[in-house]
């Protein structure tokens, strides 16, 4: 109850009154009847959406193709839809643009140079009352990247000195093509190429909202590794006052006055050692994060690390709000996060709950992807999680919950996935071993069973097709397999991963994943991606839940 009462107040100022305070006092009678939280939001519309739900879109540039054509096509695609803010890449992974910058051009994807993505998208959305994020990927850039490529000094360091396309990715150490920059280095990557890039979209273009995306360190390749770059082990010490700058040579010990160890912790010890500058940055690198702040208690130097990069995170995020602001007080600043902000302030200095003063909406990936359980157990986790992310915000800015849609299908993509690697694995193996062989075309028949059924049902011609390329693999349990059959296969797979038949996945789970992210009373919903949406054929589902 009190979660309702609160919102009403704490939304003054951006919410428009009226209808909304109307049915807000409705809402608050209605949850004066119920017992526990569950059964207030029961209480809330079923499938319907809230006048006030708004609806946004992430999009990437070849949703929307490079004619005008195209673009007024995707723009009706998403007004059909109920959407009314669509989210465009204009700043991809590999440092890639897709505006027509005068500052960057050596950054502009090719082909774009002379369409300007930017330029015909607000026209098209505006024209339809769709607003346009320009979203932007901030802190990694491609190792082939223009940035890199000119300003290699700018780049994140592990403690070997290493950027991050030194690292691999996933168990199987693929190699990671992408160099994460330093948020940290003033001048640097965020002042002297990312910041003016905010500024040079707000000042030249009419989008509503500029959208930060990445605005972390990274976390899939070694979180606690960065950033050991000259100028943030310089700094690390220098944000804590790990010890004083005058007097530099005065070292100072723990007094033992209180019974307790850690109970002395401010009786002013230098925790910088006496040796700093004479260390090299593996041993520096490994004092902040496995140093002891006091000699014979834990290792807990690490703390001022993870502060320090959450704090430049912040800093970040402060100087694009205040820049673009100051630029054009009506562009309005929105970010893509990850879904617990108290653990990623700790993994990727992301503590997007302080960021209410510089950020205008929060769209939280609460994807399925970090969720290990079942769909059940995520529409009740995706509830639970929205609603604490409302809480951690404290309701002072509009928060609208993401999903994406094709971690929904895990299991339906599973067997796809499952036939697609046997096929790679059986690439590997000897003609002469028999036995390995038959366990990989076992392995290919029965995930493809545990899809045949399903995939005749809705698309039997695409069906018979797959059984004929699944054949020719695992005949003879795959004793005589050609590598032609194997291609095919694969290819098969893939075709039918990129167009799925409409109907294979089910669009209820789209919807009720929608409909248990509302439970928790968002502002809105915000969709990963146009691009799976179109491929999964969700269009029609989208429609539906978004119906006014
Ligand atoms: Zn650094």
């Amino acid at each position: 109850m009190a979660r309702v009462v609160g919102t009403a107040k704490t939304r003054r100022g951006w919410k428009s009154a009226g209808g909304w305070r109307i049915l807000l006092i409705m809402l608050t009678a209605i949850g004066l009847m119920a017992l526990t939280a569950r059964a207030e939001w029961a209480t809330l519309p079923g499938s319907a959406p809230q006048a006030k739900e708004r609806h946004a879109i992430w999009a990437h540039p070849p949703d929307a193709g490079m004619t005008t054509e195209s673009v007024r096509e995707f723009v009706a695609k998403c007004k059909r839809a109920n959407i009314d803010t669509i989210v465009m890449l204009v700043k991809g992974m590999n440092g890639e643009i897709y505006w027509k910058s005068k500052r960057f051009p050596q950054a502009i994807q090719r082909g774009y140079e002379k369409f300007d993505l930017l330029e015909h998208l607000t026209r098209e959305a505006h024209a339809q009352g769709i607003r346009v994020d320009a979203w932007l990927v901030d802190f990694v850039e491609g190792e082939n990247g223009a940035a890199f490529r000119e300003h290699p000094e700018w780049a994140q360091l592990n403690p070997d000195g290493g950027t991050t396309a030194t690292e691999t990715l996933g168990v199987a150490r693929r190699r990671y093509p992408y160099v994460w920059m330093c948020p940290a280095q003033r001048p640097g990557y965020a002042d002297q190429w990312l910041r003016p890039m905010f500024e040079e979209i707000a000042a030249n273009y009419p989008v509503d909202s500029v959208h930060h995306d990445y605005v972390r360190y990274p976390g899939d390749v070694a979180p606690d590794s960065y950033c050991f770059c000259d100028y943030c082990l310089k700094h690390i010490p220098h944000y804590a006052l790990l010890s004083y700058e005058t007097r530099p040579s005065e070292r100072y010990r723990i007094q033992h006055v209180q019974e307790r160890l850690e109970a002395n912790w401010s009786s002013d010890p230098t925790m910088v050692p006496a040796d700093w500058q004479a260390r090299d940055r593996r041993e520096m690198a490994d004092y902040i994060l496995n140093g002891r702040s006091r000699p014979g208690g834990p290792p807990d130097m690490r703390y001022f690390f993870y502060d320090y990069r959450a704090k430049q995170i912040d800093t970040f995020v402060r100087e694009v709000h205040d820049s673009v602001k100051r630029i054009n007080p009506k562009i309005e600043v929105s970010a893509a996060v990850f879904k617990n902000p108290v653990q990623s302030a700790r993994f990727i200095g992301q503590q997007w709950h302080e960021w209410s003063p510089w950020m205008d909406i929060f769209m939280p990936m609460t994807y399925r992807s970090h969720f290990a359980g079942s769909f059940e157990s995520y529409l009740d986790h995706l509830t639970e999680v929205t609603a604490r992310q409302l809480e951690w915000t404290r309701h002072q800015r509009p928060l609208y919950a993401g999903i994406a849609s094709s971690y929904l299908y895990r299991e339906e993509y599973k067997p796809f996935d499952d036939i697609r690697d046997r096929v790679d694995e059986l690439k590997t193996i000897a003609a002469t071993d028999a036995t390995a062989r038959a366990v990989k075309a076992k392995a290919i028949n029965q995930a493809y069973e545990s899809m045949r059924g399903r995939l005749a049902e809705v698309a039997p011609e695409r069906a018979r097709e797959l059984a004929t390329l699944v054949m020719a693999v695992t005949d003879n349990d795959a004793r005589d397999v050609t590598t032609a059959a194997l291609d095919n296969l694969g290819k098969g797979i893939a075709q039918l991963r990129a167009d799925m038949p409409a109907g294979f996945l089910p669009p209820e789970k789209l919807t009720r994943a929608i409909e248990a992210a509302r439970k928790a009373n968002p502002d809105g919903i915000v969709i990963f991606a146009a691009g799976s949406i179109t491929r999964e054929k969700l269009w029609p589902a989208l429609e539906t839940s978004f119906k006014r």
